[in-house]
């Protein structure tokens, strides 16, 4: 598939992550590639005219479906059109676009927050089950609430099943009297080491405060790869 390439495709399955937060999985078009951690462009008739939102595509190229996880904003166009579409729906899109890829076999931290972790797993996933990468990767991931968590279950999957992979959760509005992981935020637990490569993904303001803390360190910029939803 050429970049630009536009399609239409049909949803083939939905699940709801969390209150505000859905996982959507679509038919894969005949000979659509992609690097894990790429993005496509939806592309949603407004007014007459056709708007386009960039969602990362949370599979990776092994999987059969191209998935999605989607944070519904309160009156986002798109989030509207997630919200609504229902299974065999369909919905044009264009891509894979971006740069948001590993080709490098190294110690590798990722950092996400909220749904930044989207293009995070399908990089881990790919990193180790199709490229059977054995350096140590580790990821932390960030919310406000144990409520807002997702995929903790496919996480320790992961960790069960390779030994160089670690994660950590952290919560930076703890309420609940029972957790027992880390609090506070991303950039209070990143782990420093300039020999590592960092995949930084989540709002602007935490991007920029990792990536801070990263030039502080006289991390090589080279190493800081970083998307900003
Ligand atoms: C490379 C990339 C990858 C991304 N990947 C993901 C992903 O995997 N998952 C994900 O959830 N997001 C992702 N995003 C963000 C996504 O593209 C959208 O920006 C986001 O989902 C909001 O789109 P929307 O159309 O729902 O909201 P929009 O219509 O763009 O509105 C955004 C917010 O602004 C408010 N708003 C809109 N118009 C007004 C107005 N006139 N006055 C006041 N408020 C207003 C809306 O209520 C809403 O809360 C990504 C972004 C980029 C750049």
């Amino acid at each position: 598939m050429v970049e630009t390439a536009k399609f239409s495709t049909k949803l083939v399955q939905k699940n709801q992550l969390t209150r505000d937060v859905i996982e959507l999985r679509f038919e894969k078009p005949a000979g659509c590639t992609y690097q894990a951690g790429q993005f496509m462009q939806w592309i949603i008739p407004k007014d007459g005219k056709n708007v386009l939102r960039a969602y990362s595509l949370s599979s990776c190229p092994i999987d059969k479906t191209l998935n999605f996880c989607v944070k519904i904003l309160p009156n986002g166009t798109a989030s509207k059109i997630a919200k609504n579409l229902k299974v065999g729906d369909s919905l044009e899109m264009q891509g894979p676009r971006g740069r948001f890829v590993c080709n490098e076999a190294k110690p590798t931290q990722f950092v996400a927050t909220g749904v930044g972790l989207a293009p995070i797993i399908g990089i881990i996933r790919d990193e180790l089950e199709s490229k059977f990468n054995t350096e140590k990767i580790s990821l932390i991931f960030g919310v406000r609430h144990k409520e807002d968590l997702f995929w903790t279950d496919l996480l320790d999957e992961l960790k069960s099943k390779f030994t160089n992979f670690d994660y950590h959760v952290t919560l930076s509005r703890p309420e609940e009297t029972d957790w027992v992981g880390l609090h506070g935020r991303v950039t209070d637990h990143i782990q420093k080491n300039t020999s590592s490569q960092y995949f930084l993904c989540g709002s602007p303001n935490m991007v920029t405060e990792v990536k801070n803390i990263l030039q502080e360190q006289s991390q090589d910029p080279k190493d800081i790869h970083f998307e900003i939803f």
